[in-house]
């Protein structure tokens, strides 16, 4: 089961919902949230094809595959620059190396790390 998101930037009040993180019953998909550079909103996008299974569960990607997904202009939140690091440790919604922090991620519309993003249900 996946997870379903809701984003919301604490600055400038940039919400979206239906966001979606994880695996449902269609196989060979795996949604992340992303920012979208031409639209500038946050989407999610299939990192399937992009991450490895390394000793089970253990998922990993390479760099060249984040420069792929770079170059055409969908960046997923777990690359650098995609969030700060906050001062409180707070439990990511999803870990390294597909980190998704819950709070300090960047907002596309403010363009400030204040964007928080919250579990509201699961997708099949
Ligand atoms: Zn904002």
């Amino acid at each position: 089961m996946g997870q379903i998101l809701q984003c919301k930037c604490d600055n400038c009040n940039y919400t979206r919902k239906d966001i979606y993180l994880g695996s449902g019953m269609t196989p060979g998909i795996f949604y992340f949230p992303a920012l979208d550079l031409q639209s500038k909103k946050v989407i999610h996008i299939d990192i399937n094809d992009f991450i490895e299974v390394v000793e089970r569960r253990n998922l990993t990607i390479t760099s060249a595959n984040v420069n792929k997904l770079e170059g055409d202009g969908k960046i997923p939140y777990f690359v650098k620059g995609m969030f700060k690091k906050g001062l409180i440790k707070d439990i990511p919604i999803s870990s390294s190396p597909l980190t998704l922090q819950r709070k300090n991620n960047y907002c596309p519309k403010c363009g400030k790390y204040k964007l928080s993003f919250a579990e509201i249900g699961l997708f099949d």
